[in-house]
């Protein structure tokens, strides 16, 4: 799988776009809240082969430009189910940031999906990991080699715990999941650099409980929950 991140809107968030080798197909992954990442998209040459639209969770810097793609490609649309309360804010999320109500529909979700979907992008299987905690439904998707994470974990950070349906033990216990996965997946997250999680688990402050648990060196770090 290949992945390409691309930068967008006034939050800076990394959406991806994400293509089999074998076939070509692509997969994109989070929104930006512009025409920004659609315009990016339609750039590029040669076009991508989009055949689907995923979100990792229902912030409006991740999934408030849906309409916008999916005017671009008609395309199945999956959002983790417990995201439902979340999305269904979206119009007025940028209140929070001092930005009007969205004037647009919030665009379509097809399939509401839960911790151990799976899906084939062409030849590659994508797999999917809920990590409630910054958000009531927030996942990641990951085949052997990368998974994108959404604002579950950053290089060196973790989501924010602090929004009004965060829940800090939930991320808590999400990131431990997360963890267990293989430590040479590339981390590909919502803001930041690209990481891997054996880098994460050895240095991210906000991990120490888990080096702890392991009786792994780095020091108990940060206490956030
Ligand atoms: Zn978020």
């Amino acid at each position: 799988m290949q992945v390409s991140c691309f930068t967008v809107g006034n939050f800076q968030v990394n959406t991806y776009l994400i293509t089999d080798e074998a076939t070509g197909q692509s997969a994109i992954v989070d929104t930006g809240e512009t025409r920004e990442l659609v315009q990016r998209l339609q750039a590029l040459d040669p076009a991508p082969d989009v055949r689907m639209i995923l979100l990792t969770h229902g912030h409006l810097d991740h999934a408030g430009a849906l309409s916008f793609l999916q005017e671009a490609w008609d395309v199945p649309t999956y959002l983790p189910r417990d995201e439902k309360p979340l999305f269904d804010t979206l119009p007025m999320q940028g209140t929070m940031f001092g930005m009007p109500h969205l004037d647009r529909p919030c665009g379509r979700i097809d399939h509401w999906i839960d911790d151990g979907f799976s899906i084939e992008l062409g030849e590659t299987t994508l797999r999917f990991l809920s990590t409630p905690g910054h958000t009531p439904g927030q996942g990641c998707f990951y085949d052997e080699n990368d998974i994108i994470v959404g604002d579950t974990l950053f290089a060196g950070s973790v989501g924010r715990v602090d929004f009004p349906l965060s829940d800090p033990q939930k991320a808590t216990a999400s990131l431990r999941r997360l963890l267990e996965l293989p430590g040479h997946l590339r981390v590909h997250s919502g803001h930041g650099p690209v990481t891997t999680l054996e880098k994460e688990l050895k240095t991210n402050p906000f991990l120490g409980y888990l080096r702890e648990e392991r009786g792994l060196p780095g020091g108990p770090g940060f206490r956030w929950a």
